[in-house]
């Protein structure tokens, strides 16, 4: 379509992204700004309506990270909000403020979070795209190549390609355990970059998506009686731990995180309990475990990591439709703040 390459300068479009009050979906809407903002201070707050239950609530845009648009190009931007009630609280479904709160007290040991985004392609009908559930073929794990393993692998190249051109801190991609079956990975970065990085890249999926006539699901058990489920494996380290003797930090962490399950799962996103029920590669969601070079536990020391004695674990718990904001936040409460007397 020639429409999308009409030149419209110095005029700008801006979209504006923020969460969905229930706090699991982006949302975006576009207006048009005078010139191009040079930095996420140049674009004006906005308002938006959020419906909770069945009341309507004004809320305010607060611009906190600008992108480039990879839809309609340079000089457009994508900009990611945070959302605040009028009287100046977030927002329902609004969890960034208490992640740059957690990350402001433990700023010293520089943690870094890395996060493996999995989900699936449906069709509008709400049908895995292209594969009945019935008639998945088994094949390897992960790492599929072939049109018979995989499908939609045009869908996950456009998405990095669109994310790199954003400016999204996108590490790689994967074909995953089912044909439609996707990961991308975010990271690694402080904390409450992740959660806007992995935002945007989910906003980023849901728009390419539309282009392909396909729609992402981030639930982590998107059919039921099929043994496969959709994750969000967060990887973490601190200064202490990349440096040499870091295992030794690695393993203190493992116990911390231990001793306090119960309240990681209550935040690590629903449904979980539906995929972690303790079978093959999915660990328990009652109870703790870890192992090293082994992806039966809630967490993970990779191989690399043990063999180098530094590095960072990997947190296999969180969910693919987890808020990264909160996964990040307890990790850092039960890894890095001082216990209490
Ligand atoms: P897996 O072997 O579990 O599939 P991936 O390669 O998919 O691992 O993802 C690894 C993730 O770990 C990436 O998001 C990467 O950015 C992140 N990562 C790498 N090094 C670190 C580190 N030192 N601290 C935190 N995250 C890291
Ligand atoms: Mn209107
Ligand atoms: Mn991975
Ligand atoms: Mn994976
Ligand atoms: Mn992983």
């Amino acid at each position: 379509m020639p429409f999308l390459a009409l030149p419209t300068a110095p005029r700008c479009q801006v979209t504006y992204i923020w969460i969905s009050s229930c706090g699991m979906y982006p949302k975006a809407k576009t207006r048009t700004l005078d010139s191009e903002p040079q930095s996420v201070d140049d674009v004006p707050r906005w308002n938006a309506l959020y419906s909770v239950s069945d009341e309507c609530l004004e809320t305010t845009l607060v611009p906190v990270r600008m992108f480039r648009d990879p839809f309609t190009l340079d000089p457009n931007k994508l900009v990611l909000c945070h959302a605040l009630e009028l009287d100046g609280n977030p927002a329902p479904g609004q969890r960034r403020s208490e992640c740059v709160e957690a990350m402001e007290a433990v700023k010293e040991q520089k943690p870094w979070f890395g996060f493996e985004q999995e989900f699936v392609l449906m069709a509008l009908d709400g049908r895995l795209f292209g594969w009945s559930a019935d008639t998945i073929p088994k094949t390897e794990v992960s790492s599929r190549v072939g049109l018979n393993k995989v499908w939609g692998r045009d869908v996950s190249l456009s998405h990095y390609k669109a994310c790199l051109y954003a400016g999204v801190i996108i590490s790689g991609t994967a074909g995953e355990g089912i044909p439609t079956q996707w990961e991308f990975q975010i990271g690694p970065c402080g904390g409450v970059e992740l959660g806007d990085h992995v935002w945007t890249a989910r906003y980023i999926l849901f728009r390419v998506c539309e282009d392909f006539g396909v729609v992402p699901s981030f639930h982590p058990k998107p059919i039921k009686h099929q043994p496969w489920a959709s994750g969000g494996h967060m990887n973490f380290s601190t200064e202490d731990m990349r440096s040499p003797g870091g295992l030794t930090h690695i393993h203190a962490a493992i116990e911390r995180l231990a001793g306090r399950h119960g309240e990681h799962m209550a935040v690590y996103g629903g449904n979980n309990e539906l995929r972690l029920n303790g079978v093959g590669l999915y660990s328990a969601f009652t109870n703790f475990s870890w192992g090293t070079a082994s992806r039966h536990g809630s967490v993970r020391v990779p191989g690399h990591v043990h063999s180098e004695g530094r590095g960072y674990l990997e947190d296999r718990r969180p969910s693919s439709d987890c808020d990264p904001y909160l996964v990040c936040k307890a990790l850092v409460e039960t890894c890095l703040l001082p216990l209490a007397a």
